[in-house]
């Protein structure tokens, strides 16, 4: 059933100004999920403005931070209690399989929002060294209104990612969410709201990125803004932002090396490698979208690998049983297709899928894809296919692997497999990525730090550190 859906402006639930609308479809059907209301330039000057009120004045501004947290462990709360409703409406909004919003992607959304409940009364100033007749300290003060633009992959855990640190620390926030998958935000603000969060201090403006997005990065209304999303947009947010230099951190694409030494466990590299690639149907940026395999055992992981990914069962993301749901969108299907043509002209040995799968319904399916004899120079070794397409490469040794493997404009996440823990720690140092995985493959926790390098993007999301992205250290002296 398709329901309608309104901005969500200082506690209130309220149309776009320009009275405009846009469908938000079910990716494993095409048809309509929900009808949204799109929010515009003068929609998020109105949410911004809310939350400056909010940040400035009233229930939020007073609150001690022990009853922040308290506030958001109560919100956590409510959302494990409807922790199976939105998985099943997260699921519907951007086509991951259940299994993958039920047991992975909601949990770690809530149980960020414990973790930074937990520091709300946590975040602290130091006393500094004062040089006679003089005191000096520090003080850790909220930004003030954070805009944050976030993607369609993992909607509910990445708006979290910021919205969890944001709030703990005090600020008030403004969120946009991605044009594809805007309802599961919604509900779960609906959630928020019933926890009692005061008016103001979330608000949501759907929208498309080109106006609500762009009228979010370049207001100055904003503290600073948090984007989860393409690196060609992040160039572009990081542009809007200087009109009034406002801070950004950005998490953007990647393209992982996923490194398999000879001496690795096979069995376990290639169900690692497996899940790097096609967990949430390969639209994550961490995806190990470059698997690089050692000539000796070349043949033996490609077997292994093979046969494992011909049994994925792909289908409706509402049954157990599925393994890889649709892709988020037609678009996004057309763009896997044309990288799949380009890896095919550029002379990759295509060994299994490449093409659409076909359901009953009209959804975005496509099939587990794997390209052998892939050389970096390609298309699709070197750009992000954000799909469930597997560029393998060949390698020598420690040295030959490392080159490729960096060979990159990105620099996220990477992973490798060896028994040997020296090379490991080698490797480990020569990677040029925020995280690598050794001997596994696509873990998170929320007290770990994650964000990339080079192209990838700055700034830590998740862990202690991220505390900072969202306060503001003010020093004090005082003359005694
Ligand atoms: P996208 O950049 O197209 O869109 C992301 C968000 O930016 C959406 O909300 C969109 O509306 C908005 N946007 C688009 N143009 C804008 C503009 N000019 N100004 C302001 N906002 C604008 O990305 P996508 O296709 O939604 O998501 C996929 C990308 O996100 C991939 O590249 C993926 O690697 C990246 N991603 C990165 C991480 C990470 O943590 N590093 C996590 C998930 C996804």
């Amino acid at each position: 059933m398709s329901e309608t859906y309104k901005l969500f402006i200082d506690g209130k639930w309220t149309e776009s100004l320009s009275g405009k609308t846009f469908e938000s479809l079910n990716p494993a059907t095409g048809k309509v999920n929900g009808t949204v209301a799109e929010g515009g330039g003068e929609d998020v000057d109105l949410a911004i403005k809310a939350a400056r009120k909010a940040f400035e004045s009233g229930p939020w501004a007073d609150m001690a931070p022990s009853d922040r947290g308290r506030l958001l462990n109560k919100a956590a709360q409510e959302l494990w209690r409807k922790a199976d409703y939105l998985a099943e409406v997260e699921s519907r909004d951007n086509g991951l399989p259940i299994n993958e919003t039920k047991y992975i992607a909601i949990p770690v959304m809530i149980d960020v929002l414990e973790f930074y409940a937990g520091l709300a009364n946590k975040v602290q100033g130091d006393t500094l060294a004062s040089p006679a007749g003089r005191f000096n300290y520090t003080l850790k003060e909220p930004l003030g209104v954070i805009g944050a633009i976030v993607p369609w992959n993992f909607p509910l855990m990445l708006t979290m990612w910021k919205l969890a640190p944001a709030l703990a620390a005090g600020n008030t926030i403004v969120i946009k969410p991605a044009e594809q998958t805007p309802i599961s935000i919604l509900e779960m603000v609906k959630i928020f709201q019933e926890a009692g969060i005061p008016d103001g201090v979330i608000n949501v403006v759907p929208g498309f990125g080109k106006d609500a997005g762009d009228a979010l990065s370049s207001h100055p209304g904003i503290d600073k803004i948090a984007f989860t999303g393409s690196t060609s947009t992040g160039k572009l947010i990081m542009q809007a932002a200087s009109k009034n230099l406002k801070p950004v951190s950005l998490e953007l694409g990647g393209k992982a090396p996923n490194i398999i030494f000879d001496d690795a466990n096979i069995e376990n590299a290639v169900n690692g490698s497996m899940f790097g690639i096609y967990f949430a149907q390969g639209q994550v940026c961490a995806s190990g979208s470059r698997v690089f395999v050692q000539d000796s055992i070349y043949d033996d992981f490609m077997d292994s690998f093979v046969r494992k990914a011909k049994k994925i069962k792909v289908g409706n993301p509402l049954e157990q049983t599925t393994q890889m749901g649709p892709q988020v969108s037609l678009e996004q299907l057309e763009r896997i297709e044309h990288y799949v043509a380009a890896g095919l002209e550029e002379g990759a040995n295509l060994v299994i899928g490449g093409e659409r799968f076909k359901t009953e319904n009209d959804g975005y399916f496509f099939t587990p894809t794997v390209f052998e004899n892939v050389t970096n120079d390609m298309t699709i070794a070197q750009e992000e296919i954000f799909g469930p397409v597997l560029s393998v490469i060949r390698f020598r040794d420690e040295e030959d692997a490392l080159k490729k493997a960096n060979d990159t404009l990105y620099g996220l996440t990477s992973g490798l497999w060896t028994e040997n823990l020296k090379r490991a720690h080698r490797m480990v140092k020569g990677l040029k990525a925020g995280t690598v995985y050794v001997n596994t493959f696509s873990m998170l926790d929320s007290a770990a730090p994650f964000g990339g390098t080079k192209q990838s993007g700055f700034g830590r999301e998740l862990g202690i550190q991220a505390m900072d992205m969202y306060t503001e250290t003010k020093n004090v002296w005082v003359d005694l």
